[in-house]
């Protein structure tokens, strides 16, 4: 019998897809990381299951505590299952604008979601989860914006289970960027392992990594307000800024070509993948990563956006 008695225990270890339906460059495959198979359903999960029991071992956090985080949700979301794990109390901050599944689904697994004003974006909520903190002095505030254990997460398991699926075999990594940590974490693993991997990153409009001024995007979960403390840039070797309309037609066309129901952030990372594939030599790998899937975007109308 092979079974687990905690649905934590299903975190990681996702399915590695070939996606075959897109014409690629003779000698050129690519792949992509399912993340939304988490339990949780997105690439957070990870990191929730990884901050909390850091934050455990080091003292900072006590079974029947509270945690406060500012979220978009999917790290809500994962914060909320290792909370029932741990048996601590999480208090979200969450600008109004995410969507209503992921809001929902953090409630769902018992934590308190409080909203921010959209138009102060994601600082807002920092700003008021920062103001909780000081009323409550034993809270733990996991600040996935500068906890170095963010990355770390990834270093630890995402990137490990690329380079095993792959035998060692990638020569480029796509990631999209919100706080970051997915891409510092595994872009490390893999260049420690190899210092040849080209390490792409994505971020939406409105997002500073290409020197732009923060500004708002229909692409959830990736784009930057302002530079995380862990962002070493010498670890970028490209960066796309992938219009909305382009992450929200790939997000479309993976669904109707390949049966895949993942969220924009998967569309932009997409398009990365193809742009970086036309430029490549022949027996090139390319990795990238889907961090969530589309379930928790229906609301806000995604499969109606208008192709190119
Ligand atoms: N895609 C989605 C859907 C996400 O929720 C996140 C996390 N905000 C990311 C991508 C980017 O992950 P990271 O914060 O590790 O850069």
């Amino acid at each position: 019998m092979k079974y687990v008695k905690k649905i934590q225990d299903l975190i990681g270890h996702t399915p590695l897809l070939e996606i075959t339906a897109f014409s690629l460059p003779v000698g050129v495959r690519l792949f992509a990381k399912l993340e939304y198979f988490n339990p949780g359903g997105s690439i957070k999960d990870r990191l929730g299951m990884y901050l909390l029991k850091q934050a455990l071992e080091s003292g900072q956090l006590k079974k029947g505590g509270t945690i406060i985080e500012p979220t978009a949700g999917n790290t809500g979301i994962g914060l909320a299952l290792a909370a029932l794990e741990y048996e601590v109390n999480a208090i979200f901050v969450t600008p109004k604008k995410f969507s209503r599944e992921k809001q929902t689904l953090m409630r769902a697994l018992g934590a308190k979601v409080i909203n921010t004003p959209t138009q102060l974006g994601m600082e807002g909520a920092i700003q008021k989860a920062k103001e909780l903190i000081k009323c409550m002095p034993d809270a733990f505030y996991p600040g996935q914006f500068q906890n170095k254990d963010n990355p770390e997460t990834y270093y630890e398991s995402l990137g490990p289970e690329l380079y095993e699926s792959l035998d060692g075999e990638i020569d480029i990594f796509v990631a999209g960027a919100g706080s970051g940590g997915t891409f510092m974490g595994t872009s490390r693993f893999l260049k420690e392992k190899n210092k040849q991997v080209k390490c792409v990153i994505v971020e939406p409009e409105g997002s500073i990594l290409n020197g732009g001024e923060p500004g708002s995007h229909r692409t959830e979960g990736i784009g930057m307000e302002f530079m995380p403390a862990f962002m070493d840039l010498s670890y970028i070797d490209n960066i796309y800024t992938i219009p909305d309309e382009k992450a929200f037609y790939y997000l479309k066309e993976l669904a109707l070509r390949q049966g895949l129901l993942v969220g924009s952030s998967s569309g932009a990372a997409m398009a990365a993948s193809l742009a970086e594939a036309e430029k490549a030599a022949p027996n090139t790998n390319i990795v990238t990563i889907f961090p969530d899937s589309s379930e928790r975007y229906i609301s806000s109308d995604i499969y109606d956006e208008v192709n190119e």
